[in-house]
């Protein structure tokens, strides 16, 4: 770091923290907020206490500059070793609830885990959010996946969003017909801070509705590794015909190593964190088993999970 830039640093980092105490800290490890459990350390974490103080910080962060970051669960996000400059935003405890708004329809902060959504449903006796209590994030970030499983997802439950404009500074609701989402994507501005979103379910019994979630689970604790240092789908399925995992097993990838970075024994398309691998490990490992599926099938993977930092 130069003179110019240390002086620059010194004085953003007394302004914001005057201005934002507690709820902002420096040189945060990052490894604790994603689930392969590997990052650096992030320059500025924040944890807005409210949407207000959420506003204000971006335009502190507009005003200096600072690059911005939003981070959910990090179930589906590989944070690199060296870290992510400027401020990554996580939105905290204010953020995570569940109300009924109406009969049917369930308003929800974007921090709320997924799993949360679905059992407040479930007590609702609302059913079709079932398959939220096998998916391991929060609502923001399922939301800009458009996370799903088992012929679901948030694209069909969905009723509109509440986001913060990082450009604008300004909260706006957005109408799921305002929003094209694809398989694990949506187009939504990166410069969207989703803060709460609004799910209709369909009401049914209770019971009904519980068997349906324990069969899900199931089905996933059957074909899926579980209590690993995992992200998920590493890649995203060409199609239903031509998963991910089927290319990366007919490429014999299956058995790729990296460092201590490996694949899943149990569902090939999952990467995981044996104990001691490093982000560049998993990178390292994406890295080669895309260009041998490439070299083997002519298929260019695409990735399904974010990676960011330096
Ligand atoms: C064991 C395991 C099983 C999984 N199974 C499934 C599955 O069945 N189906 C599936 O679709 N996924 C699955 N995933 C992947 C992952 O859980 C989903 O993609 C999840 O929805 C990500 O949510 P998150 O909060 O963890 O997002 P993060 O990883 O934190 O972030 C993902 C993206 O969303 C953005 N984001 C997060 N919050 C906000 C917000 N409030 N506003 C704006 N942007 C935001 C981030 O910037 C990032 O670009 C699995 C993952 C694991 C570890």
């Amino acid at each position: 770091m130069d003179d110019w830039t240390e002086v620059f640093v010194m004085n953003l980092n007394n302004n914001f923290k005057k201005k934002f105490g507690d709820n902002l800290s420096e040189e945060v490890n990052l490894s604790h907020y994603s689930w392969f459990n590997l990052g650096g350390n992030a320059q500025f974490f924040f944890k807005p206490k409210n949407k207000n103080q959420l506003i204000e910080f971006l335009a502190e962060a507009k005003n200096s500059n600072l690059k911005t970051t939003i981070l959910g669960a990090g179930s589906n996000t590989l944070i690199r070793d060296n870290g992510v400059q400027g401020a990554v935003i996580k939105l905290g405890k204010n953020f995570s609830y569940t109300k009924l708004i109406d009969k049917n329809i369930i308003e929800t902060g974007a921090a709320t885990l997924d799993r949360k959504v679905a059992n407040f449903a479930k007590d609702n006796n609302l059913a079709n959010l079932e398959f939220l209590s096998c998916i391991p994030g929060s609502i923001g970030g399922a939301i800009i996946m458009n996370s799903g499983c088992y012929d679901s997802d948030i694209s069909k439950i969905l009723l509109s969003i509440k986001v913060i404009d990082q450009k604008k500074l300004i909260e706006n609701e957005i109408k799921r017909e305002d929003i094209k989402f694809l398989y694990r994507e949506s187009n939504l501005m990166k410069d969207l801070i989703i803060v709460s979103a609004k799910f209709k379910g369909t009401i049914s019994n209770k019971i009904e509705i519980e068997k349906k979630q324990f069969e899900f689970i199931k089905k996933k604790k059957i074909s899926q590794p579980n209590q690993i240092k995992t992200c998920g789908s590493t890649f995203k399925n060409i199609n239903e015909n031509k998963k991910a995992w089927m290319l990366i097993k007919e490429s014999g990838c299956q058995n790729f190593k990296e460092g201590d970075a490996m694949i899943s024994q149990k569902h090939c398309n999952f990467f995981v964190n044996n104990g001691k691998a490093k982000s560049i490990d998993i990178e390292n490992l994406i890295n080669k088993v895309r260009k041998t599926v490439y070299a083997k099938t002519g298929v260019n993977l695409e990735l399904e999970v974010k990676i960011i930092g330096e």
